[in-house]
């Protein structure tokens, strides 16, 4: 008989979006101060957009391109929070549970560390778990690059999801 599996799932998420003016700047679901906000046919939260790649990654349900299109009027200006919302979903039916996430955003500018709180609280909210199980990290690019120019911002995520077991046919 083959081992059983053991019921844990990696996921990895990446983006990154341009960086312009006349755009609010959301990142993990936090309205952060700054001149520039990111652009996207969403509010643009490279945050929220790799974790819910992380997410979606762990049972193998694709990306969020494919399930929130961006030729899709639908999704124009979408608050990612609830992309995000719908890809908790997509594993939840899959009998997917978060156990952690780890994530890391690539930024020259703005100063991030007095949001990091909010946004790992966000991040939890939003993810179902404690915020101890959220790690939260930022870089800059040393000044290297597109990211490093204040050109964009980039995050990447890691999630790992525990698969509950198939229900038991009840007993007649
Ligand atoms: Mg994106």
């Amino acid at each position: 008989m083959p081992r059983a599996v053991p019921p844990l799932r990696i996921g990895q998420g990446w983006d990154i979006h341009r960086l312009v003016p006349d755009r609010p700047l959301l990142l993990a679901g936090v309205r952060i101060p700054h001149e520039r906000g990111l652009l996207g046919h969403s509010d643009g939260d490279a945050v929220l957009h790799a974790v819910a790649d992380a997410l979606l990654g762990t049972v193998g349900a694709g990306d969020i391109g494919q399930h929130f299109p961006d030729t899709d009027p639908r999704y124009h200006g979408a608050d990612s929070a609830t992309l995000l919302a719908e890809a908790v979903r997509i594993v939840a039916a899959k009998r997917g549970r978060v156990v952690n996430a780890d994530v890391t955003i690539l930024a020259e500018r703005p100063k991030l560390a007095p949001h990091m709180a909010a946004m790992r609280a966000r991040l939890a909210e939003l993810l179902g778990v404690d915020e101890a199980r959220i790690g939260l990290k930022a870089r800059t690019m040393e000044g290297l690059g597109a990211i490093g120019a204040g050109e964009a911002i980039a995050a990447q995520a890691v999630v790992l999801v525990v698969l509950s077991p198939p229900r038991r046919r009840a007993a007649r």
